[in-house]
């Protein structure tokens, strides 16, 4: 198989010491600075596990399933790099040991490798660089930033870092550069920093042939120069490309941190691309953004995250990360509890709260808690936005305690519920398997006139992406209008219903859509805007 010659430069960031060093927040800084000096660049994460993609997984475990707007339900990095690049990424820059294994087996059943002995190196190493090769080609990239996931050593990424490798002997050293993201941990009271684990790391990639052009080391305080000319020496890096990455208030400031250590200005060297660093105007904008989501004294928006996956705070981390874009926006900061809705001892708590948010969620398992809190919400004139389950339940509380219907819930929950408010997508009545088979992705809605969500979307049309199996039973529509809560969204023309909301409470709205996926920084996505600003105003 060969390959065809793409004028795309490669940027491959790889992970050594330990997982959750932040090696997302690396790329999409690296890839951010490259935007910002005029570079057209995206990013790929590579997730070496035989998942076919993040859909099956639990969030509680794994972070939350960043949906892309071509419907693909990915790791979670993807939402950093549209979040910091502010641009839309599609499923094809997650991928996963799975999808390249059934495409070499799919391709060897048909015959198309014509009697060879099909291998890791080369059918599944050439599977891999076709994958990454057609983003950059098809993207007419300048640069591409790709991720490749787990730590150096793991058996599962091998395949990965070793396509990764030929693609730098094959491309040459002006076209591939290696960043390896490492721990400079601090033991003692002086707070020496320890170089060992970088150094092990460096020689454990270099085992295998690569040779990192770039060093990113986590620490708590700024590398010191001792430390970087120790590493330097220890692993063959340039001492001004062993950088510091050391904590910092808000992952948007670390741009700014590699900038100073003069990162862009190396990567064009090597690129042989000197003297294109002019982004000063991007600069200042990208830079009032960052400034605007730190700093704000006043009192905090404090906001109730009610859901089933709170006990990693990953698992809703684009719905964390819209509060805080919305609240920045307003010149405030938000404050976020998350609370257990299996446990819920006294509802009273959520009245401490200036707005209640239920986000998407699954299954019977803390469903009535989330019933409660809705309904909690509406009888005392909290601000409530609920997204998807949230939307869903929302509805359900309603015709529970307004519209007087007996035994009403989602089928999801109760399957032969007497008043199914909440049923299976017609369409989805067959489906067997789980992976990838949800209403996934963007969808138009249509945003009907004199109404709240009219007035947050300010649009009769309006394109989001969806999760989801059930929906809302068209057949209590009327009775719901009798009592005021109205479906002011709705797509497929008008078989679908999108958005829910109470005109004569403060702030409540619903959506069957996931708005927290359009929401970036310095560009909040809509009804976050409008939830925080009610809530600011409680
Ligand atoms: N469980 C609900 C459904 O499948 C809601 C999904 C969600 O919140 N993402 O429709």
């Amino acid at each position: 198989m060969s390959f065809i010659y793409v004028q795309t430069k490669f940027i491959f960031v790889t992970g050594g010491v330990m997982s959750g060093l932040g090696k997302g927040v690396v790329t999409s800084s690296i890839a951010k600075l490259l935007q910002l000096s005029n570079q057209k660049v995206s990013c790929i994460k590579i997730d070496p596990y035989l998942n076919y993609d993040a859909g099956t997984m639990n969030p509680v475990a794994h972070g939350e399933v960043f949906v892309t707007e071509d419907g693909g339900e990915c790791d979670m990095d993807i939402g950093n790099y549209e979040r910091f690049l502010n641009q839309n990424i599609l499923k094809s820059h997650n991928i996963t040991t799975a999808q390249v294994y059934s495409k070499v087996i799919e391709a060897e059943r048909k015959g198309e490798y014509l009697g060879a002995c099909v291998q890791i190196i080369p059918h599944v190493t050439d599977e891999i660089k076709n994958r990454i090769f057609q983003v950059a080609e098809s993207e007419e990239l300048d640069v591409l930033i790709v991720e490749c996931g787990g730590t150096v050593g793991d058996i599962e990424s091998l395949p990965f870092l070793e396509a990764l490798r030929q693609i730098r002997v094959e491309q040459g050293p002006k076209n591939v550069i290696f960043v390896h993201v490492t721990l400079a941990p601090s033991l003692d009271v002086v707070g020496e920093q320890k170089t060992k684990p970088t150094q092990h790391s460096a020689q454990e990639l270099r085992r295998i042939g690569i040779q990192p052009d770039f060093l990113a080391v986590r620490c708590t305080e700024p590398l010191q120069e001792k430390t970087k000319k120790k590493i330097a020496l220890f692993t063959n890096v340039t001492q001004d490309d062993v950088l510091s990455c050391h904590d910092v208030k808000s992952i948007f400031q670390v741009p700014q941190i590699l900038y100073d250590q003069g990162i862009v200005d190396s990567i064009f060297t090597k690129f042989g691309k000197v003297g294109l660093v002019n982004a000063s105007a991007n600069w200042d904008k990208w830079n009032g953004i960052v400034e605007s989501m730190l700093n704000h004294e006043d009192k905090p928006v404090k906001i109730a995250m009610v859901g089933k996956y709170v006990t990693l705070a990953d698992s809703y981390v684009s719905v964390n990360h819209a509060l805080h874009h919305a609240s920045a926006k307003i010149g405030k900061s938000v404050k976020i509890d998350w609370i257990d809705s299996e446990s819920i001892p006294d509802y009273k708590i959520l009245s401490n709260y200036d707005g209640i948010l239920v986000p998407g969620g699954f299954g019977t398992r803390g469903s009535e808690g989330i019933i409660k809190t809705a309904e909690y919400a509406r009888e005392n004139n909290i601000p409530y936005l609920g997204i998807c389950f949230g939307f869903q339940l929302a509805a359900v509380a309603f015709a529970r305690s307004v519209l007087r219907l007996e035994d009403a819930n989602s089928t999801e929950i109760k399957a032969n519920a007497k008043n199914p408010i909440i049923d299976l997508l017609p369409e989805q009545k067959d489906i067997e398997d789980m992976g990838g088979s949800l209403r996934l992705g963007a969808n138009e809605i249509f945003v009907k006139e004199d109404s709240v969500a009219k007035k947050i979307y300010k649009s009769k049309t309006i394109s989001k992406r969806h999760r989801h199996r059930y929906e809302v039973n068209k057949d209590y529509i009327s009775q719901f209008n009798e009592k005021g809560l109205f479906f002011t969204g709705e797509s497929d023309s008008g078989k679908r219903m999108e958005i829910l909301e109470i005109p004569s409470h403060k702030f409540f709205i619903g959506v069957q859509f996931h708005p927290e996926f359009n929401s970036r920084p310095g560009f909040p996505e809509n009804v976050f805007e409008a939830f925080v600003s009610a809530a600011a105003q409680k």
